[in-house]
């Protein structure tokens, strides 16, 4: 089953430092990793490591740093043909501090992810043509979001859009996108709820679905999953593990939610697929590196 991926591709940096250093401090830091990052490339990773065929839109600019992050998608399976390289603009960074009590700062450079030509976008309709599902996210313009979603919406392209990080979105994006993942956050900028029980879940999802949205899944965190669609509400507590830290649960879960709906599971258990991702992504450190494979998650959903 194929998927296309159209997001952010980035490098992450990350220095481990003592203390976080303040206005005009130098400080020397214990070390640092440079790791693939950015929402698409995270949700591409994740789903291609769940078996899916994937494909990734973007933009990387002509430098190590993209170069880097080709191979790195490459090395997991997901293909990055259509990726294009750009001259005048470099690759997508965050700038990543973290100190000894696990506190951060993140600056996020988007270079190349910010740019997309709006007037050429049925390059892509071959493409997508050949998918179960178009998978998108916030760090690139909302403008070429809603631009490739009407090409796969036409082609009948299931499209799902993790509406993070959080902005405002067109009215037609809620019609034009099947599936919409904010978490607990993205919500409350989306449709001013932020959801602590299961009745404010459940309105604050109406809300979206009254912009005309199919099926609104609002991620919980370690509180689980609560969906409303047409015919089904449901909610879906979290798997219990040991978890580590909950960088990239998000984009496990919407990798997972995709790869299941790719399969034509129904909305209930691409959920579970979801769920099982996420929680498993959370019981090992980083993003792109902390995804399971399908055989972790098979034996996880077969452990309920
Ligand atoms: P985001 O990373 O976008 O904030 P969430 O934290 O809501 O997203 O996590 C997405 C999904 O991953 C949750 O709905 C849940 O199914 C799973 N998940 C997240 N954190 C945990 C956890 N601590 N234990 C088990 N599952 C988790």
């Amino acid at each position: 089953m194929r998927i296309v991926v159209y997001g952010s591709i980035n490098i992450d940096l990350t220095a481990y430092t003592p203390t976080l250093p303040i206005a005009g401090e130098t400080l020397l830091g214990h070390s640092y990793l440079m790791s693939l990052g950015g929402k698409g490339a995270n949700q591409a990773v994740a789903s291609a490591r769940l078996g899916a065929e994937v494909s990734l839109i973007g933009h990387v600019g002509d430098d190590t740093f993209g170069q880097r992050a080709m191979q790195q998608l490459n090395g997991y399976g997901v293909d990055v043909s259509r990726v294009e390289t750009l001259t005048d603009q470099g690759t997508g960074l965050a700038v990543i501090s973290v100190d000894d009590n696990g506190e951060n700062t993140i600056i996020v450079l988007s270079g190349a992810n910010m740019y997309f030509d709006e007037n050429d976008v049925e390059r892509f309709r071959d493409l997508l043509r050949k998918a179960q599902v178009l998978l998108m996210q916030l760090e690139v313009p909302v403008g070429a979001d809603l631009a490739v979603a009407k090409i796969a919406h036409e082609e009948g392209v299931k499209v799902i859009l993790d509406p993070a990080p959080a902005a405002q979105l067109p009215d037609e994006l809620y019609h034009i996108a099947d599936i919409m993942t904010p978490n607990e956050v993205e919500t409350e900028i989306l449709v001013g709820i932020r959801p602590s029980s299961l009745d404010e879940a459940a309105e604050a999802a109406n809300r979206l679905r009254d912009r005309g949205l199919d099926t609104a899944v609002i991620t919980l965190g370690s509180g689980g999953t609560y969906c409303a669609s047409g015919s089904d509400n449901i909610h879906l507590p979290a798997f219990q593990v040991d978890t580590v830290d909950t960088v990239a649960a998000g984009d496990a879960f919407a990798g997972g939610l995709a790869l299941a709906i790719s399969e034509g599971l129904p909305i209930n258990q691409a959920l579970n697929w979801g769920a099982a991702a996420g929680a498993l992504c959370t019981t090992r450190a980083g993003a792109s590196v902390a995804m399971p494979d399908r055989d972790e998650v098979v034996k996880l959903l077969a452990s309920t």
